[in-house]
């Protein structure tokens, strides 16, 4: 059993000032792996004071100074993709092949930084007129369990991009997969109080870094609630706010798509992450026309997605990653049931021979009302009449913060694109371009990340003005 008992800071390991010790638990066993330590105020406090001296250097560096430390980062992060995947597996109960891919987006994601960075003017003039973008300052990055090294990766990249020194609250559930991230960081020999880290409690570490003046922006990723809290409390200090909420995000069949490519594709987004992606496509819009034929074909292809352990590189579908998680998962299954939905697959329980573990099936319902408070690694099938009443019910949420089109007739299939109220919209597929700007429309969430909108995110305007 592993025991974490130290916090990232200044550029060294440190011993925890929190006393607090918390089990970490295999999700796909329930066995206890590890014990931390968690942090306190006070750990966070030193953090936070690391980032306050190291900013007065790094926030005057050049381009190329931070391009060359981003740079360092892709490598050791590359270098040890391996283990950081296995860690990612044990701790979170990603299926590995999953993992693998989250990796190494975590990785590039430096030099996609590093590409915006360089395309980004940060001096812009006219007349006697000269725009100067500064970084904001200390950056507090709080960060959810399901991708959680992949996070760490992208919001340090736009923040170091864009000159801030940052203080990382990561989920304190992913406290091994922290380690072993911290350990490459360590690797690529930072400026000290560059990056900081201090696993804990969001109600204690998060919450001082959202009510500390000195921490300039917040840069935040996780629930709805907890995402508005952050706004609110954030005000007093008027803290700069980048928040990636939830969604409900729907995938428009058209009646020309080919479905058996696109149900496939569907049960894939659905089923991402084992239902554990804020993107998952959860709202399946099918023309009426054609139910019966997609019904078929979900339920043919549902073979496709097995659930089991997630090192078994067959594996699609892992264990939820808490017992928490778990629960939630059976609650809504349940409600749905209660509301009137029809189970197509799938259902209550878990999946035969995977007791042991916080195993879910994977669960399809039919005739489901768009109001329904179904989530996890759950599709609803929801019918239309036409085109229009597609693009209404799919904006019918409060969400706002993926989007999914299929059809063969690409500019249809655009013109639908065009009018769905969401961040991204992906036609035919799960897509991704780490230059394009991520985030939510509506309660999906505050700002953008990636390319030059993530490091916008972290500066702010200077104008100049002489006399003439
Ligand atoms: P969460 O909101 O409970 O926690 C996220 C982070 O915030 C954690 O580090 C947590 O400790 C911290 N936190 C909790 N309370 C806090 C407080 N009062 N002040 C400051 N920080 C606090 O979310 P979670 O359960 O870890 O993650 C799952 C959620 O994240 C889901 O709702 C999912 O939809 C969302 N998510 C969104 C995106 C996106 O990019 N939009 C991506 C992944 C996950």
């Amino acid at each position: 059993m592993k025991t974490l008992t130290t916090h990232y800071i200044d550029g060294a390991f440190v011993e925890s000032h929190g006393r607090e010790v918390m089990d970490i638990i295999n999700p796909t066993n329930r066995k206890v792996i590890a014990q931390v330590t968690l942090a306190d105020e006070d750990d966070a406090r030193r953090a936070i004071a690391a980032a306050k001296q190291a900013f007065v250097t790094f926030g005057r560096t050049t381009k190329e100074e931070r391009a060359e430390i981003l740079r360092r980062l892709h490598e050791v992060v590359s270098a040890r993709a391996e283990n950081l995947t296995n860690v990612m597996v044990e701790e979170y109960g990603g299926a590995a092949r999953f993992c693998r891919l989250i990796i190494e987006a975590g990785a590039t994601v430096f030099l996609a930084a590093e590409k915006a960075l360089h395309e980004l003017p940060l001096t812009r003039s006219w007349g006697k007129t000269t725009v100067t973008f500064e970084p904001v300052g200390v950056a507090g990055l709080i960060t959810p369990w399901n991708a959680n090294s992949f996070f760490l990766c992208a919001k340090l990249a736009s923040a170091l991009a864009a000159g801030c020194t940052a203080v990382i609250k990561p989920s304190e559930l992913s406290a091994l997969q922290t380690q072993a991230w911290l350990e490459c960081v360590h690797e690529a020999k930072l400026p000290k109080g560059l990056c900081n880290v201090v696993t804990g409690r969001g109600d204690v570490v998060g919450a001082e870094l959202v009510r500390n003046p000195d921490v300039a922006k917040i840069s935040f990723t996780g629930s709805v609630g907890v995402g508005k809290s952050i706004m609110r409390d954030g005000a007093a200090t008027m803290k700069r706010v980048t928040l990636e909420l939830g969604g409900k995000s729907p995938n428009v069949i058209l009646d020309d798509a080919d479905l058996k490519k696109a149900i496939p594709n569907a049960l894939a987004i659905a089923f991402m992450n084992s239902g554990q992606a804020c993107v998952a496509g959860t709202r399946l819009l099918v023309p009426k026309s054609r139910l019966d034929e997609v019904m078929a074909v979900i339920v043919n292809a549902i073979p496709e997605f097995p659930v089991g352990d997630p090192a078994d590189p067959k594996t699609a579908i892992g264990p939820m990653v808490s017992e928490k998680q778990y629960e939630r998962v059976q609650s809504y299954v349940r409600k749905g049931i209660d509301e009137g939905a029809d189970v197509l697959v799938g259902g209550e329980g878990h999946p035969k021979g995977l007791e042991a573990g916080y195993f879910v099936k994977p669960t399809v319902f039919v005739n489901v009302k768009n109001d329904m408070t179904i989530a996890g690694p759950v599709l609803s099938v929801i019918a239309y009449e036409d085109e229009e009443d597609a693009i209404r019910i799919a904006n019918d949420t409060d969400f706002g913060l993926h989007a999914y089109v299929s059809g063969t007739d690409i500019k249809r299939a655009r013109r639908v694109a065009s009018k769905l109220l969401a961040g991204r919209v992906a036609i035919n597929g799960m897509l991704d371009d780490q230059q394009a700007p991520f985030g939510g429309f509506k309660h999906s969430g505050v700002g953008r990340e990636f390319g030059t909108f993530g490091i916008e995110a972290f500066l702010e305007p200077r104008a100049i003005l002489e006399a003439a």
